[in-house]
């Protein structure tokens, strides 16, 4: 069976894969939450981060829910923030918008199965950056089972995007190498710390495992514009650019148990490069880089093939 041959309507396409993916934007604000805490994101389910009480089910449905209680928790009236409806917004975006590449892309006689394993993939994926966003914009850690779980995951389907081994070998090599050495070791020899952390680096690793070398060259160079775009908007709305509220909380926690004795948080201390506060002025300044490299490669994800061949004219003169 083909994807011509199902004969669905595509509107009611488009209406499943927005459903879809605004259910698993659901479950992202789940990995969100529980992930930098060290949880199980499978188990207990959910439940208001007020008070505890379980959520029903009729109180769950992705947007609607959040809108409906105007914000707030049924059981305790806690103000439930806008980001859990602007993430289960944004997964629905992201399932309608690959939905829209296929049937834009791929030809009519593509088997079912075969456009089913693609967009699976790519949402998967896309779902994996959503959560990575949050998580980095929040506590500024990429954690590695999405890097690196993502990379390998790459890795091991480049025929999905119409890529071989070699291209996708080559990509991550050179993602990772690519930041690594200039903006991990070198920026350190010269400016005595990290520009970037190794959760970008290999944050652009799983890019060029998953697009090929430009996927991975696009990630970084559009992903540092918007980022100094946001950082600019950010100066001058507020006159400075303040470190995550949770970023502070966690090295407060950790120096306050190194000073108790505890030795691990003083190893951590001693590894990590957000255990000092941030130093004065712009250059210091601590923004998570993570959710922009995201952004680059969903928008590479969703309009590469639009942007090769727009870039192709250029690159061939
Ligand atoms: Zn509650």
């Amino acid at each position: 069976m083909t994807l011509r041959e199902l004969g669905l309507s595509p509107w009611l396409l488009r209406a499943f894969a927005f459903a879809w993916g605004a259910v698993w934007g659901s479950f992202v604000n789940v990995v969100v939450y529980r992930v930098p805490r060290e949880m199980s994101v499978v188990r207990p389910g959910s439940h208001c981060p007020a008070c505890g009480a379980p959520v029903r089910a009729a109180d769950n449905v992705p947007i609607l829910s959040w809108l409906l209680l105007r914000g707030r928790a049924r059981c305790c009236g806690a103000r439930i923030s806008p980001r859990y409806a602007v993430v289960e917004l944004l997964g629905g975006v992201i399932g309608l918008g690959l939905l829209e590449v296929l049937l834009h892309t791929l030809p009519g006689h593509t088997p079912l199965l075969r456009a089913g394993a693609i967009f699976l993939s790519d949402f998967a994926l896309a779902m994996a950056l959503l959560a990575a966003a949050f998580i980095d914009a929040e506590h500024m850690i990429l954690p590695d089972s999405i890097t690196l779980g993502g990379a390998l995951f790459g890795l091991a389907t480049p025929g999905l995007r119409g890529l071989g081994y070699l291209d996708v070998v080559l990509g991550a090599a050179a993602g990772f190498v690519g930041v690594w050495l200039p903006l991990v070791v070198g920026y350190k020899a010269i400016r005595g710390r990290a520009g970037m952390g190794m959760g970008d680096a290999k944050l652009v690793m799983l890019a060029g495992a998953w697009f090929g070398w430009p996927g991975a060259v696009f990630a970084l160079f559009a992903g540092a514009l918007q980022a100094t775009v946001a950082a600019m908007i950010v100066l001058l709305a507020r006159g400075k650019i303040e470190e995550p509220e949770s970023v502070r909380a966690d090295r407060d926690e950790l120096l306050k148990a190194a000073a108790a004795g505890d030795e691990e948080a003083k190893r951590a201390l001693d590894e990590d490069p957000l255990a000092t506060p941030p130093q004065e002025g712009i250059l210091a300044a601590r923004l998570p880089f993570g959710p922009f490299l995201c952004l680059a490669m969903v928008e590479w994800m969703l309009g590469g093939a639009w942007i090769r061949a727009t870039l192709a004219p250029w690159l061939s003169r």
